[in-house]
C-alpha cells in the first residue's frame, strides 16, 4: 500500500507526541484534528492494518481500532456462515432436483444455472467423481454455456445401478 498520503498529513507540522496521548479528553481533542485532516481515511486504513501502532491515527484511538477490527472479524464470520448456509441450500435443492428425475430416466434435464462460465463444468466433475451427493443410480452430467456468459448444469438419470440392484 502506497504511503504517499503521509505527505498531506495535518500532523506532519505538529509537535511529536501530540497524537500519543492517553487522557480521554486529550484523545477526543486529537481525534477532532484528525477529522479535519484530508487523508483521514487513508490514515485510518493504514492504522487498522497495523496491530501495534500506538496513539491516535485516522481519528481512532487504539481502543477504537481494536473495536473496529473485532467488528470486522464478526462481520466476516457472519458472512462465512451465511455463505455456508447458502451453499447447503443450493446442494439441498440440487439433490431434490436430481431425486425427481428418478421417475423419469433417459431424459436430459436442466438442473442449475451458474454465473461463472466454468462453474457448471466444475460441479459436473464433482458430481461424476462422487465428491457431491447424488441419488444412487447411473447418471450423466453435462455443462453447457448459458446465454448470459454463465453456465448451465444438466443431468440425465440412466436407471438403477445394476451392481446395486442384483
Ligand atoms: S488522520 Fe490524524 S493521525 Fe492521520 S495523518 Fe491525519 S492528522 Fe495525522
Amino acid at each position: 500500500m502506497s504511503e504517499s498520503w503521509r505527505r498531506h498529513a495535518v500532523c506532519r507540522t505538529m509537535p511529536p507526541g501530540t497524537f500519543f496521548v492517553n487522557d480521554p479528553g486529550e484523545v477526543e481533542v486529537v481525534k477532532k484534528v484528525c477529522r479535519g485532516c484530508p487523508v483521514v481515511e487513508a490514515c485510518a486504513a493504514y492504522a487498522l492494518a497495523q496491530e501495534d501502532a500506538p496513539g491516535v491515527w485516522g481519528a481512532m484511538s487504539e481502543a477504537d481500532r481494536h473495536k473496529r477490527r473485532r467488528q470486522g472479524q464478526t462481520a466476516a464470520r457472519k458472512e462465512r456462515s451465511a455463505a455456508a448456509l447458502r451453499q447447503k441450500a443450493a446442494v439441498g435443492s440440487m439433490l431434490t432436483m436430481l431425486e425427481r428425475q428418478l421417475a423419469h430416466p433417459g431424459r436430459w434435464v436442466w438442473v442449475r444455472n451458474y454465473a461463472g462460465p466454468g462453474s457448471a463444468g466444475a460441479v459436473a466433475s464433482q458430481l461424476r467423481s462422487g465428491d457431491r451427493l447424488v441419488p444412487p443410480g447411473r447418471w450423466q452430467f453435462e455443462a453447457r454455456a448459458s446465454a448470459g456468459g454463465g453456465s448451465d448444469l444438466y443431468a440425465l438419470y440412466e436407471g438403477a445401478d445394476e451392481a446395486a440392484a442384483s
